[in-house]
């Protein structure tokens, strides 16, 4: 059997591992002192103030949607080329989802077509109170344009920045929130850091942060100052809202705290191996990822489109014929608002035409820092069989 190579994994060093072990010798597990060291390393490299570590980047939507004051009778927009999360956070709360279809180039939601449904939800009084644009592959959103019709139309901005941390826009780290409210990070095994599971809302808003902070932990607060009445003794605690146990533990901050160390090096290395696709793949029947100028992506994926007219096969075809020569191709995205879920809610395939064209030819080759030149290699030359029969 020939072992698969997979489209991302993660890379641990011994000092990983120790600083696991160092936890687990500690007298704290959870709500030590690696949290918020962790949270301050994120901060500090992202040039954001705050840094709500949670148990996954899931949860950091959820309470991020929360904070910003999502509810029944809300609407919040996002992408249909993303991980359900990304549209799940809005059901969370009671809001309605909606989709803006993509750009055709970027693979991101698209800035045009933002535009142009702004302008009528404006007619017809239905603008979403929050957008939350995703940096597919760690290549940031237009978001200086996003952030204008922001200001335009006055609602708020979370980056589902899952994919994009060690990134940059116009020459800034991803998660300062310069352009947004909140952006969350995730630390799932297959992104560019890791916490095994785990995620992080950004913000430089201190109101925002102490909500997300209260919203993570029960709704409990120990600061006397936002409590109702004078503490009952040494022992209280008030909850003052209904959160969730949304806590990271410090083995896991333990861990994030120590792959940050390396977190450019795992990025320059991911630009390395997109640099040497981009060359092997030029004569093959594909279209590579194009990067917009602003943007340095965090390359969580490296997507190629089918040229299918040139190929003669099928999407899947081709997809199969990876996957059976042992290249752990993946897709990503499927349109979030065909998921039968979304179906369910009234959506139906032809709503984002982009979208769907874009799930009619995308692959994710293998793409992390670990993989190997004689790997890519491998990747490459099946690639181009597979696409020339
Ligand atoms: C991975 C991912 C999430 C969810 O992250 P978890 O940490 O697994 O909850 C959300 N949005 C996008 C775009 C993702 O890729």
């Amino acid at each position: 059997m020939t072992t698969m190579i997979p489209y991302g994994r993660q890379d641990i060093s011994d000092a990983d591992i120790q600083a696991v072990v160092d936890v687990l010798r500690s007298d704290y597990l959870t709500q030590g002192p690696a949290v918020p060291a962790f949270e301050n390393s994120v901060a500090g490299y992202c040039g954001a103030q705050f840094g709500i570590a949670v148990n996954s980047a899931t949860s950091a939507l959820h309470i991020a949607c929360l904070a910003l004051g999502v509810g029944p009778n809300d609407i919040v927009w996002t992408t249909p080329i993303t991980f359900v999360a990304s549209a799940n956070c809005v059901l969370y709360c009671g809001a309605q989802v909606d989709f803006v279809d993509i750009d055709p180039r970027t693979y991101n939601m698209s800035v045009e077509r933002l535009a142009e449904k702004l302008a009528q939800a404006e007619k017809f009084g239905n603008l979403p109170k929050v957008v939350i644009p995703v940096h597919l592959c760690g290549q940031p959103c237009d978001m200086a344009s996003i952030h204008a019709l922001s200001r335009q139309y006055g609602f708020k901005i979370i980056e589902d920045a899952s994919h994009a941390i060690g990134g940059k826009y116009r020459g800034e780290p991803i998660g300062n929130c310069r352009y947004s409210d909140i952006t969350v990070f995730s630390f799932h095994p297959v992104k560019i850091i890791t916490t095994a599971e785990g995620g992080m809302a950004m913000t430089k808003d201190a109101q925002l942060a102490k909500r997300m902070q209260l919203l993570r932990s029960h709704g409990i607060t120990r600061d006397v100052n936002e409590m109702t009445h004078v503490p009952d003794g040494p022992w209280y605690y008030q909850q003052i809202d209904l959160g969730y146990n949304y806590r990271m533990t410090d083995l896991q901050a333990a861990l994030g705290l120590s792959q940050m160390q390396r977190l450019d090096e795992f990025v320059a290395r991911r630009h390395a191996i997109a640099k040497r696709y981009d060359r092997l793949l030029a004569d093959l029947p594909v279209v590579t990822p194009w990067q917009h100028p602003d943007s340095y992506s965090g390359l969580h994926l490296y997507v190629i489109r089918l040229k299918l007219k040139e190929i003669g096969g099928t999407h899947r075809q081709v997809f199969e014929d990876l996957r059976a020569a042992g290249i752990g191709v993946n897709l990503h995205y499927i349109p979030v608002h065909t998921q039968p879920y979304y179906e369910g809610l009234g959506f139906k395939a032809g709503y984002c035409p982009e979208a769907e064209h874009y799930y009619d030819e995308a692959i994710s080759l293998p793409m992390y820092p670990g993989l190997t030149e004689a790997q890519q290699d491998k990747v490459v030359d099946v690639l181009r069989e597979v696409t020339a029969k």
